[in-house]
């Protein structure tokens, strides 16, 4: 599939700021979604996933904020890309080009499609009674919670209810980072004031994800100074954050005080029941189909943490059965989530990604797991260490028990070589790369 001009330019710009042949091997394979509520990359593992995200997320919705000048909203999705259908291509197309100017509530969620459970009782609860009065109730309303535990969606569903119950109210919602970045731009175009002036104008004030304004002590200084006007003039604020407001790390103690001032509530992982739930509450929202029971008690059962991935994996029974033209059972939700069930994941062969890295080098796999200490194997086998910890999930002692029986140290230190090395070679970083996806496909 071609990709679309976005997904390109996109990647482009962010491997011009990073030599990380990493990062440019997995954003090979991503594609980038305008949707409603922003923009949802499309990655095709979780492994690709998971490192994207803690190792790259600011870049990436930086990236796109300075590519559109405007705050953005991104979400990471686990699809694997279908590349015959141009299903996603057409998808890319048909959104207009010039249409994001700010983040706009979601309208597909909606506290009518939240399922309630005993994870997210309490929060639940709340959001209503500040959706119904706000300003009045909880003041703020700080909610906690796990990645893909439905933050966003409840923060979109107190949204969606003012907007359509008190439609006099103005509605302001934002990510932390977009937040940030909307701050930034005023300063650097000396428009500080107009940005206090629009945000003032708030009678609702949501942001989501408040841990992104860590270290960023401009910003939260503005947010301070936000906050408590807002407050004084009773208007309503909520927040979302991956964390209990103590234990958010550089973020100014007057502003954590601030956010405890009110209601401080969170969100778990969903019990087994209420997966189940979500699952049905999922189908009914968007899909024909319907899978019998087992189906949806396999994927609740496979995926416990992260609703988020507990949809994704739905979806991608759904669309398997529908490609490859199988019926809707047992079997092929199997086969569907083949490698994606965390229990079940692939993980990479050291043995054979040892074998690939000695090959590449001209090396035997004795000679890369021996003491020796030239140049040539030495290096060799630090880029081993690093590409072992890029692809699997073992740990530094894992890696180097495998690569020889070194220790976890040396193989720290072999990693943080072979990234300076990154920084200074391209070509290095090159030669890595294609190595890189030559272990992944030998997978
Ligand atoms: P977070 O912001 O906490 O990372 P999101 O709000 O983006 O998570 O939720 C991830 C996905 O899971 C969304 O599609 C959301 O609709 C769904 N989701 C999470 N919790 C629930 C729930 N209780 N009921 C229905 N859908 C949920
Ligand atoms: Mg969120």
């Amino acid at each position: 599939m071609a990709k679309s001009d976005t997904t390109a330019r996109w990647v482009k710009r962010i491997l011009q700021g990073k030599n990380d042949p990493i990062l440019r091997s997995f954003l090979k394979d991503v594609v980038l979604v305008r949707t409603e509520s922003g923009y949802t990359l499309f990655v095709p593992s979780q492994t690709i996933l998971t490192y994207l995200r803690n190792r790259y997320y600011a870049l990436l919705v930086q990236t796109l904020e300075d590519m559109e000048s405007a705050p953005i909203h991104l979400d990471m999705e686990v699809r694997e890309i279908d590349r015959g259908s141009g299903q996603l291509e057409l998808f890319e197309r048909s959104a207009p080009e010039d249409d994001i100017p700010v983040l706009r509530l979601n309208p597909r969620y909606t506290f009518e499609n939240f399922v309630k459970g005993e994870n997210n009782q309490m929060t639940y609860a709340a959001a209503i009674a500040v959706a119904e009065s706000p300003g009045v109730v909880y003041n703020p309303l700080f909610i906690y919670g796990g990645t893909g535990q439905g933050k966003t969606h409840l923060l979109n569903a107190i949204g969606n209810y003012v907007a359509l119950h008190h439609p006099r109210l103005r509605i302001v919602y934002y990510t932390a980072d977009g937040f940030t970045n909307d701050f930034i731009t005023a300063l650097q175009s000396n428009k500080v004031n107009e940005f206090r002036k629009k945000y003032a104008r708030a009678d609702v004030l949501l942001v989501d994800d408040i841990q992104f304004l860590a270290n960023k002590t401009e910003t939260q200084k503005a947010l301070f100074h936000l906050l408590n006007l807002l407050n004084e003039g009773g208007r309503q604020v909520v927040l979302t954050s991956d964390s209990p407001p103590r234990d958010l790390k550089d973020i100014e103690d007057r502003l954590i005080s601030r956010f405890v001032s009110g209601l401080v509530t969170d969100i778990q992982p969903p019990d087994y029941e209420t997966r189940v739930a979500i699952l049905k509450q999922k189908l009914h929202d968007f899909s024909p189909a319907e899978p019998p029971e087992e189906v949806l008690h396999f994927i609740a059962a496979h995926f416990t943490n992260n609703v988020r991935e507990l949809e994704g994996a739905l979806t991608r029974v759904i669309s398997y059965a529908t490609y490859m033209k199988r019926p809707l059972d047992l079997v092929t939700a199997q086969e569907a989530l083949k490698g994606l069930v965390p229990s079940a994941e692939r993980p990479i062969d050291m043995g054979l990604l040892i074998q690939m890295v000695a090959e590449h080098y001209g090396l035997t796999v004795a000679e890369l797991l021996s003491k020796r200490r030239t140049q040539e194997v030495a290096q060799a086998r630090q880029i081993a260490m690093f590409i072992a910890r890029a692809l699997s999930r073992l740990s530094l002692a894992e890696i180097g028990k495998a690569l020889g029986g070194r220790d976890h140290t040396t193989v720290l230190h072999g990693i943080s070589r072979v990234e300076q090395m990154l920084k200074e070679s391209p070509a290095l970083a090159r030669e890595i790369e294609s190595l890189i996806d030559r272990i992944k496909s030998a997978h």
